[in-house]
């Protein structure tokens, strides 16, 4: 699976990079990026939560 982050949407409230720092991380402002282009299986349940989470929408996932 892919993820993306819509810049545009983020506010940097942090839920998705605290959940899953393996797939999102910070930038020096902290709003989030995605630090991985392809998320492994092992992860793909966190980044789906992430995903719910956002409080602004910000996080899509993205068709192969
Ligand atoms: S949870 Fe959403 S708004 Fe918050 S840092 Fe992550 S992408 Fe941005």
């Amino acid at each position: 699976m892919r993820v993306a982050i819509n810049p545009q949407l983020c506010r940097a409230h942090g839920q998705c990079y605290m959940l899953v720092p393996e797939v999102f991380e910070p930038d020096d402002n902290g709003y989030s990026r995605v630090y991985t282009a392809v998320v492994g299986p092992e992860f793909s349940d966190r980044v789906l939560a992430a995903v719910q989470l956002c409080p602004e929408e910000a996080i899509s996932e993205v068709e192969d």
